[in-house]
């Protein structure tokens, strides 16, 4: 009865905390166990979200594998670090420390994440060393654990890990003057229950924050507009090609409603037809990516030409919405190498296409996505038939009901990386 009435308190100190106050807080004391958790609360949904789902995790394992245990009054401590500089970069980390009394030794954990306000986006260390800098950061990364940590490494597993650097899961933390490095016991090592840590100044490593050419912040404004993507839970990416067309306001006007985004492939000719069109995918939240200027099968084309109608249509788009797309769809799905040397956007195809331009019915092109459909599919339709704004209008409530949260590509991207990273 008692650890429900904690736990709940828990959810709502967690859960419950608007006020401008910055700390979150646990405290536990009873003749199970000791509690003592504090976690920063910023007030930015994507970071608070992750901080949470450490702390629940971490309070939740603690509660299963100590509390219940025979362990005499196991002690959980979380305490953390939260630096915010630059007005754009959060760097915070959670450090767990476990006492059973059982062991000679505690049991750590750690948690870290780098938030650039500005771009909206956790850094992983690929944001922050250049790739010409891997090969010495992965050398002195090893000689530093050696010399650190000496008789505690496998080192075996030490270099299948770096190895594999930078892909795998590295937590991190970056200040003004050093780079420190966080390494799971699981990674490195024979012991899962710690963590190693090793710091590099910048004379050691160039690493880069850009906190000179820091951009002033709307903090309202990325309050309110902070994506609610939760990485847990399955995403899928509508998107529309051959577009805008008089159709396009419709399927916005879909997505309004349902509270959705999606992805449109535009062509360069038809964005200076329908400017006010291409203002609103954007200003609603929605993504634009590159379709070619007039729909020429683009593998078929000279790199000149492929190049020619890419950066025609970029400027189109920029002209417009001051943005330029990250992502090419090359026409007819049709990939070759002179695509890749004509381009350095993004290429990307789809994973389900419902065909949604042979005469089938609404619900025919529906239930062919969301009969198959799976986390992390990108979906081909076409933004210039009616059926097809009659088939997203049965499918958006669909793929609801089926969990499906609705993201743009970069969106995607975004979610694949924290899943990995994480
Ligand atoms: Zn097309």
């Amino acid at each position: 009865m008692k650890k429900i009435l904690i736990f709940i308190l828990f959810l709502i100190f967690i859960t419950g905390c608007h006020a401008k106050e910055e700390v979150g807080m646990i405290m536990e004391k009873s003749e199970h166990s000791m509690i003592s958790i504090h976690y920063p609360i910023t007030h930015i949904k994507k970071i608070d979200k992750k901080v949470k789902n450490y702390v629940e995790e971490v309070y939740s394992n603690f509660q299963e594998n100590y509390v219940s245990g025979d362990t005499l009054q196991p002690e959980l401590n979380i305490d953390y670090t939260y630096d915010f500089y630059s007005e754009r970069y959060f760097v915070i980390t959670l450090f767990t420390y476990i006492n059973d009394y059982s062991f000679d030794t505690a049991t750590t954990d750690v948690f870290s994440l780098v938030y650039d306000s500005s771009s909206k986006k956790f850094l992983t260390l690929l944001d922050v060393v250049s790739p010409n800098d891997w090969t010495i950061l992965l050398e002195k990364t090893k000689i530093k654990l050696m010399k650190d940590y000496e008789n505690e490494l496998n080192e075996q597993k030490l270099d299948e890990f770096l190895g594999d650097f930078p892909v795998k899961n590295v937590y991190f933390s970056i200040h003004p003057n050093d780079l420190t490095l966080y390494f799971l016991g699981s990674q490195i090592s024979d012991f899962d229950d710690r963590f190693f840590a090793i710091s590099f100044s910048s004379s050691e490593i160039p690493f880069t924050l850009q906190l000179e050419s820091s951009v002033a912040i709307n903090y309202e404004e990325i309050l309110e507009t902070e994506s609610s993507i939760d990485p847990t839970h399955p995403v899928v990416a509508l998107t529309f090609d051959d577009g805008p067309t008089s159709y396009t306001e419709k399927i916005l006007d879909i997505l309004k409603q349902e509270e959705a985004v999606a992805t449109f492939f535009v062509l360069g000719n038809k964005v200076e037809m329908y400017p006010d069109v291409i203002r609103r995918i954007v200003e609603e939240g929605s993504e634009i990516g590159n379709h070619s200027y007039n729909h020429k099968w683009l593998s078929r084309l000279s790199v000149n030409e492929i190049k020619w109608q890419v950066d025609k249509t970029q400027e189109e788009i920029f002209s417009i919405t001051g943005k330029y797309p990250r992502y090419l769809r090359p026409t007819y799905g049709s990939i070759n190498k002179r695509i890749y040397t004509a381009t350095s956007l993004n290429v990307v195809l789809w994973t389900i296409d419902p065909k949604d331009w042979k005469s089938k019915s609404s619900k025919e092109i529906a239930k062919d996505v969301y009969e198959v459909v799976e986390d992390e599919d990108i979906v081909l339709m076409h933004d210039n038939h009616k059926r097809t704004i009659d088939a997203v209008s049965i499918l958006i409530p669909k793929l609801k009901e089926l969990g499906y949260q609705f993201v743009t590509l970069s969106e995607l991207e975004e979610v694949k990386k924290l899943r990995e990273f994480y």
